[in-house]
């Protein structure tokens, strides 16, 4: 299926392809060695980001954009059909993640706290965070799967929150300006007293225990933090104070639909680099794919890449669908869960079939097939590991609450 790219997304393509191609792809090896220095190639990057995103040229680029879908105001109206910032923000970072996903995840300004931030706040905080690094703080030691376990607590006192717990895996935590928390404030109250709270990175309750080291994406920093009296202004909580028990989670847990088919994005774009550089290497090795053959007159290696090319077309669909009902304003958790879950595995699979294909050359150090296929494993495990994506279809197709199947 020839799928197009939408014509007013075509530039936005274009410059990431550019980016991935002439910044991230020369810096993947630096980074990957170098673990926890900070990629200072980025920065002159950010410049160039925020000045096309001040010309509207980059609208969506990254995950910073995506929200309830900010299309045009006039197609909303006639309820019609809607490439917004959620199509925008897959495309650019697909095409980013061809190039490197772990420099993508710290790119300024790029992080998932701002879907977070987008999902839930108001205007007067869009106004104070938006267009800000933000990351998302949601692991902690007893609360990974089971986000509901959640212990950091907030508890009001006078104009503040204070917040007090632990959080651990938090993408860009030590190099982003805000990191959205969430935190209960009740915890008797269970899911529904869960709110997201917003604290400024250089709060001196916010303490760095230690950056993690990494299999993959090791040019991103992974920090963990203590929370002790942690002191924000009561205007930082996202969304609403009230603890509504018949909302239950739904709050917070919209920033997953949105959030989700990124990251189903950016597996597609690193499974789409293993293909690419698999299909040179198969042809200077002389093994010709001929799409007018049917698969069982193919050599081995030839009828396997086409075999992985329509998994990945599979998933890239399904991705497109979830972010496409983003844009339209249509409940996409179900989508947005299968898209994650195929493409997060697909992508893994694709990356080590791929190692495979290419033999010792793909395992070397020589060709960055090694790299992705290190790097790719931690999107079918972040935003909701393969196994959770599953159990919220399972969830969602027969019509059970988390109570019923667990
Ligand atoms: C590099 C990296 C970056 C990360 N970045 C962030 C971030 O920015 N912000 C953030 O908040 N978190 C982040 N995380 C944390 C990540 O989201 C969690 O690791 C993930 O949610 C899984 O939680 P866990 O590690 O505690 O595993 P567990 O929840 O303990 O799960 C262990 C295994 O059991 C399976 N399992 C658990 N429950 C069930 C069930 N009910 N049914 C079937 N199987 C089940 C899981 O699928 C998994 O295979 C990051 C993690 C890593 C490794």
């Amino acid at each position: 299926m020839n799928l197009e790219t939408p014509k007013k997304f075509e530039f936005l393509v274009s410059q990431a392809h550019q980016v991935a191609t002439e910044i991230f792809r020369p810096n993947s090896r630096k980074y990957d060695g170098d673990e926890h220095s900070y990629p200072k190639e980025l920065d002159m990057l950010a410049a160039v980001i925020d000045g096309m995103n001040e010309g509207g040229a980059l609208s969506g680029a990254g995950a910073g954009a995506v929200g309830s879908g900010n299309g045009s105001k006039a197609k909303e109206k006639e309820g019609g059909n809607r490439n917004g910032s959620n199509i925008a923000s897959l495309l650019g970072l697909t095409e980013l993640c061809w190039g490197d996903v772990g420099l993508l995840l710290t790119m300024p300004r790029q992080g998932l706290g701002q879907a977070a931030i987008a999902a839930v706040a108001d205007e007067e905080q869009l106004g104070r965070f938006g267009g800000k690094w933000a990351a998302m703080a949601i692991t902690e030691p007893e609360a990974g799967s089971d986000s509901a376990a959640i212990r950091t607590t907030a508890t009001l006192e006078g104009d503040e929150y204070a917040l007090n717990g632990e959080k651990i895996f938090v993408t860009a935590g030590d190099r982003a300006e805000l990191i959205v928390v969430w935190a209960t404030l009740d915890r008797k109250q269970g899911r529904a007293a869960i709110k997201s709270f917003v604290v400024e990175r250089d709060n001196p309750g916010l303490i760095l225990e230690r950056l993690e080291h990494k299999l993959g994406i090791r040019a991103s920093d992974t920090a963990n933090f203590r929370l002790e009296n942690c002191r924000i202004p009561k205007e930082n909580l996202l969304g609403s104070p009230e603890i509504e028990p018949k909302r239950g989670f739904t709050g917070v847990m919209q920033t997953f639909d949105n959030t989700r088919p990124l990251v189903a994005g950016m597996a597609i774009g690193v499974s789409r680099a293993c293909l690419e550089r698999t299909r040179e290497l198969l042809a200077e090795a002389g093994v010709e794919i001929d799409y007018d053959l049917p698969p069982h007159s193919q050599v081995a290696a030839a009828s396997e890449f086409i075999a992985m090319e329509s998994d990945w077309e599979a998933a890239r669909l399904l991705t497109m669908q979830a972010a496409w009902m983003a844009d339209n304003k249509k409940p996409n958790s179900l989508q947005a869960s299968m898209a994650k879950a195929k493409a997060g595995r697909t992508a893994t699979d694709i990356a080590l079939r791929c190692v495979a294909l290419c033999g010792s050359i793909g395992y070397g150090e020589g060709e960055l097939l090694e790299k992705w296929a290190r790097d790719v494993k931690i999107l079918d495990l972040f935003e909701g590991t393969q196994q959770i994506q599953l159990l919220i279809v399972a969830r969602q197709l027969l019509g059970k609450t988390s109570a019923e199947l667990k």
